[in-house]
C-alpha cells in the first residue's frame, strides 16, 4: 500500500521557492503569505517575559477555563462549555470535518486553499459555487450540501457578507438541514468600519463559529484557535478528537491568549496600518479599485485587465525575474486562472517597493 497523496499548499510552495532565492542572496518580496508582519501585542509580549512554570504541563483538553470563559463572553450568547480551544483553526477545521457526519461540503469560491485539502483528506466531497458570478444565489439554491463554509471576511478576496446574504445562506442551510461553519479568522481586519452582523445566523442551531488569534493578534506561531457551538453532541465529539490527537492546545499559548481582550486596542492599530497599506496600493494601482477588499489583508486581482490569462506562468516569471512572490488564483478555485492573490500585510516601505516592481513587470510583460 502506498501513502495517500496530499497536495502541497500552493502558497507554501511559492514561499519555499522565495526562501530559496533569498538564500541565494536575492532580495525577495513575499506578498504570498497569510501572516502579518507585526509582533504580538505588548500585553502578550510582556507576559512572555514572565511565564510561570505551571504552564509547562497539560491543560484540560478543551482549554483552560478562564480562556474559554473569556472567549464565550467576547462572542456573546455563549457559555464557557460551548467553547473549545484548539491548536490553530486549521486543526479545528480538521476536527469539524472529521466529526460531522456529512458528505458534501459547499465551498464558496474563491476560497482559502486549505478548505478543499482538509475536506478531501477527511474523505468528504467539496462542492463549489463561484461567488463572482451574478447567479451565485441560484447556484447555491440548486446545490445539495451538508455543510457550508462561510469565511467572513473572505480569504482571498476580502468579501464581507451582508446580513441579507448571510440570511440567504442560513435559509438554504436550513432547507437542507446542513451545518454552517463560520470562519471568522480575519474578523479584526475590516475596513468599512462595520463588524459583520451575525444576527441572521447566530441563533441557527447547526452553526459553528470559528476564530483564533493567528491573524488578529499576529500570533500565527502560537497556534490558538477557538470553536464555538451550542450543539452538545458536537462539542463532546470535538473534545474527544482534540484529546485523542493533540491532548490539549499548548499551555503556554493558552496562557498568553488570556491577553486576548487587553490586546484589542493594539490589534486595532494593526488594522489601521493595513487600511493605510490598502490606500497606498490603490495609489499605485488605481485600476484595482474594482478589487478593493472590504476585509482581510489581500487583494484578489483579475490580471485579464492587462491581457494576462495564465496567472500561474505570470507569478512564476515574476518571482524568478523581479523577485516578488504572489499566489496564482488557481489555488483558490475553479475559474480563477487569470487571478492572483497579493498580500498587503507588510511593512509599508517594503510593500511600496514590491508593488512598484510588480507594476513595472506588468508593464513590460508580454503574455
Ligand atoms: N481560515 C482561513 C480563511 C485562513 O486563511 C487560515 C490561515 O491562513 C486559517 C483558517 C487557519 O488559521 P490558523 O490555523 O493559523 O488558526
Amino acid at each position: 500500500m502506498s501513502a495517500i497523496q496530499i497536495p502541497l499548499s500552493a502558497s507554501m510552495e511559492i514561499t519555499r521557492r522565495a526562501s530559496e532565492l533569498n538564500r541565494q542572496g536575492k532580495e525577495v518580496f513575499t506578498l504570498s503569505i497569510g501572516d502579518t508582519h507585526f509582533s504580538p501585542p505588548a500585553p502578550v509580549r510582556e507576559k512572555m517575559n514572565h511565564l510561570p512554570q505551571a504552564y509547562s504541563h497539560y491543560t484540560s483538553g478543551d482549554g483552560i477555563p478562564e480562556l474559554r470563559k473569556l472567549v464565550a463572553d467576547h462572542y456573546g450568547n455563549y457559555e464557557a462549555a460551548q467553547v473549545i480551544v484548539v491548536p490553530g483553526l486549521k486543526q479545528g477545521l480538521f476536527y469539524l470535518m472529521t466529526v460531522i457526519e456529512a458528505q458534501r461540503v459547499l465551498v464558496l469560491e474563491p476560497a482559502w486553499l486549505g478548505y478543499e485539502t482538509i475536506i478531501s483528506i477527511c474523505g468528504k466531497t467539496p462542492v463549489s459555487v463561484n461567488m463572482k458570478k451574478s447567479d451565485w444565489k441560484e447556484q447555491i439554491a440548486n446545490t445539495h450540501f451538508d455543510i457550508v463554509l462561510v469565511c467572513n471576511p473572505n480569504n482571498p478576496d476580502g468579501r464581507l457578507f451582508s446580513e441579507e446574504e448571510l440570511e440567504f445562506i442560513r435559509r438554504q442551510a436550513e432547507k437542507q438541514n446542513a451545518w454552517i461553519i463560520s470562519d471568522e479568522i480575519y474578523d479584526r481586519y475590516i475596513y468599512s468600519g462595520d463588524t459583520p452582523s451575525m444576527q441572521s445566523i447566530d441563533n441557527y442551531s447547526k452553526l459553528v463559529r470559528c476564530a483564533g488569534l493567528s491573524k488578529s493578534h499576529a500570533m500565527t506561531g502560537f497556534r490558538i484557535g477557538f470553536l464555538l457551538s451550542r450543539d452538545t453532541i458536537l462539542m463532546r465529539n470535538l473534545s474527544a478528537i482534540n484529546q485523542n490527537t493533540a491532548t490539549c492546545t499548548p499551555a503556554i499559548s493558552q496562557y498568553l491568549a488570556l491577553e486576548f481582550e487587553n490586546s484589542l486596542p493594539e490589534v486595532q492599530t494593526f488594522r489601521d496600518y493595513y487600511a493605510e497599506n490598502l490606500k497606498e496600493t490603490l495609489k499605485i494601482f488605481p485600476e484595482w479599485e474594482a478589487f478593493k477588499p472590504q476585509g482581510g489583508f489581500y487583494f484578489f486581482v483579475d490580471l485579464s485587465i492587462y491581457g494576462i490569462s495564465d496567472a500561474e506562468k505570470f507569478s512564476s516569471e515574476l518571482l524568478e525575474n523581479a523577485f516578488v512572490a504572489i499566489v496564482p488564483g488557481s489555488a483558490y478555485g475553479k475559474g480563477f486562472d487569470s487571478w492572483v492573490r497579493i498580500s498587503i500585510s507588510l511593512d509599508r516601505e517594503k510593500l511600496t517597493k514590491a508593488l512598484l516592481l510588480l507594476k513595472s513587470f506588468i508593464n513590460q510583460y508580454k503574455p
